[in-house]
Formats: C-alpha cells, structure tokens, sequence
C-alpha cells in the first residue's frame, strides 16, 4: 500500500468508525442533485463520494475533525475548549471554517450546496445533529454536509446543461 492509498483508507476507517457510511453521504448528494440529473443513481454519488475522499486537503480535514470531536468525547481538551466543543457552541464556527476547505475545492458551487444541506440538515445529517449524552459530533456533521457539497459540485460540473441556481 502506498502512503496515499493508507491514508485514503484511514479517511474510510475514521469515517465508518463514526457511523457515518459512503451510502449515507451518497444519498446527501442524491438530496442535492436528484432534481437537477433526473437519471442519477445512488452508485454515481457514491462513486463521486469517494473520489472527493481521495483528495488530500479532504482527508486532512476529516481527520482533524474527528480527532477533535473524539478528543471532546473522551475529555481530553483543554478548557475552555473541551467544553465549547463538547457543547457545540453556535458561537465557535471552526468547525465550519474547518469544512470549507472541502467545499472549497470545488469552486463556489459547493458554498451554496453546503449553504442548503447545512440549512436542511437531510438524512445522515439529523442524525449527526441529534447531540446524543456522550456523543459528540460537532466537526463531523460539517465535515459530511460538506463531502456531499463538494461530491455534488463535482456531478454538476460534469453536467453544466442540468444545473441552476435556484438555491
Ligand atoms: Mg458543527
């Protein structure tokens, strides 16, 4: 394996260890762009899923999220940090800046996608949403919203006829 390739797997691994699977992101893209690619199957937006997880600023971001989300859970920060995050304080917002290095790398359209999908909070994302006692998700539910953004940026690039800007 090379150290791409491990560290590609070791993004899948952080991400299954959080509960959060490939189809379950992939039925966030198909939230976003079912209406604009009528004939878009789950399988394409997995397989978008997991080409946007194969860039290396992505990787990068999700791993740094979930440490931190999984340092929170186990106590392990420094106040006042541990509790803002543990909190999910509305005020922090680096959970947010954090993602935008993902939605970034497809260009402006990701923004609005994230924009929506963070509004809507559809399928996986409620979940995620949910501020379970002892669970603690506050890099990761913006982490996923912003994979599906830029996974559904990717598909409409590759149909620009299909595309509007409605939201
Ligand atoms: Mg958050």
């Amino acid at each position: 394996m090379t150290n791409e390739e491990r560290l590609e797997q070791h993004t899948h691994d952080l991400l299954t260890e959080r509960g959060v699977s490939i189809e379950a992101i992939g039925e966030l893209v198909m939230f976003l762009q079912e209406k604009f690619i009528p004939n878009l199957t789950l399988e394409q937006a997995c397989e978008n899923v997991n080409i946007v997880l194969r860039k290396r600023e992505v990787q990068n971001a999700v791993m740094t999220g979930i440490q931190l989300d999984k340092l929170a859970e186990a106590g392990q920060l420094d106040e006042p940090l541990e509790n803002i995050i543990a909190e999910d304080e509305g005020l922090y917002g680096v959970d947010e800046i954090l993602a935008f290095s993902i939605v970034n790398v497809y260009g402006s359209i990701g923004f609005t996608n994230y924009g929506y999908i963070d509004r809507v909070k559809p399928g996986i994302l409620a979940k995620l949403n949910a501020h379970e006692p002892g669970i603690i998700h506050t890099f990761l539910d913006d982490l996923v919203g912003a994979i599906a953004a830029a996974a559904a940026s990717r598909l409409a690039h590759a149909h620009p006829e299909l595309e509007d800007d409605n939201y």
